[in-house]
């Protein structure tokens, strides 16, 4: 992929890449005073259709996150939403693409702050299927860096200052050897990965780090503990979670948009049920692939038609 090639979204307009260029001083790049999505949007062969998953959702999370940093989106979630489709087709897109829309304080100046700033949104969407190779399980350790509180830095919120966070453990783990990192709080429970939520088969129950463990509520979360109780008939229970339940756990699994549905092989050196994909990481794989591509309505969720809908004439 040519970056070049692309058309993005910036200061109110489509434009192609090399145009849309920011300051040396805008305060976002500065002090990380920004925050984003990550939303995919799934190639269908079966309908020659290209869907964007759940924009709404992931743009109501956007105006949740914007309003912690004192922002406002300049749009309707539903609108962007559509504009996120009109970019997708104006980018002719017909294969599995990954959108980061980043709205963040664009004023050129300096000192620390949130309030009397500009802010803006700008959209980028490219082609991409995987962020994380994991067809033979994750080998995830322990961060020995601990997840952000709320009351320091709110993980609810996806600010883009707080992935230097992610990246600390993220990093730790890869020159470890390890592929990902699993972080827990302050307190010493288990919140989740540097970029995915999880979820821990044990003994016929299933549960997952409950919100307030500073983590991200996660759009594929939600979806996921539906698969769950749907297909598999078992409630989730979302609680506090010690970290040597993941060492016996029959299977632990990883979700997000960036890393779809992903399961530990191990975890620091601790082989993790069998040591391969179980019953819970093949069905929800399953359920979710046919969901994201739109051949499972069920769960109610949204994919926006990106070439089956007329274009969009902004205003
Ligand atoms: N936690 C973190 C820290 C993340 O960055 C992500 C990816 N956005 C997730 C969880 C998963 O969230 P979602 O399913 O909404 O992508």
């Amino acid at each position: 992929m040519e970056l070049d090639d692309l058309i993005v979204y910036h200061a109110g307009d489509f434009k192609p890449y090399p145009e849309a260029k920011l300051g040396l001083l805008t305060h976002a790049f500065n002090y990380g005073t920004g925050c984003f999505e990550g939303i995919r949007a799934f190639w269908s062969d079966d309908a020659a259709e290209l869907y964007v998953f759940e924009p709404t959702a992931h743009y109501r999370r956007l105006a949740a996150s914007a309003k912690v940093l004192l922002m406002d989106l300049p749009f309707a979630a539903d609108q962007l939403a559509e504009l996120t489709a009109e970019l997708c087709r104006r980018n002719g897109f017909r294969t599995d693409v990954y959108i980061r829309p980043v709205l963040y304080k664009s004023e050129e100046t300096f000192g620390v702050r949130l309030d009397d700033l500009e802010h803006d949104l700008s959209i980028v969407a490219f082609p991409n299927n995987k962020y994380l190779d994991s067809n033979e399980g994750v080998k995830a350790c322990v961060s020995t860096w601990r997840r952000l509180d709320d009351n320091a830095e709110p993980a609810r919120a996806k600010i883009t200052g707080s992935y230097v966070n992610s990246a600390l453990a993220k990093s730790e783990a890869r020159l470890n050897g390890f592929d990902e990192a699993i972080m827990l709080t302050d307190d010493g429970h288990v919140s989740e990965s540097s970029a995915a939520n999880l979820f821990v088969a044990r003994d016929g129950t299933v549960s997952t780090p409950a919100v307030a463990h500073n983590l991200l509520e996660g759009i594929t979360r939600r979806l996921v503990a539906q698969i769950i109780a749907r297909e598999l008939g078992v409630p989730v229970v979302e609680r506090t979670i010690d970290r040597t339940e993941l060492y016996s756990a029959d299977e632990v699994i990883m979700c997000g948009t960036g890393v779809g549905i992903a399961w530990l092989r191990s975890l620091d050196h601790r082989i993790i049920g069998t040591g391969a994909a179980g019953p819970l990481a093949a069905t929800v794989a399953r359920v979710y692939d046919d969901v994201t591509r739109g051949r499972d309505s069920r769960f109610g969720c949204e994919l926006r038609a990106v070439h089956g809908t007329p274009a969009l004439a902004l205003t």
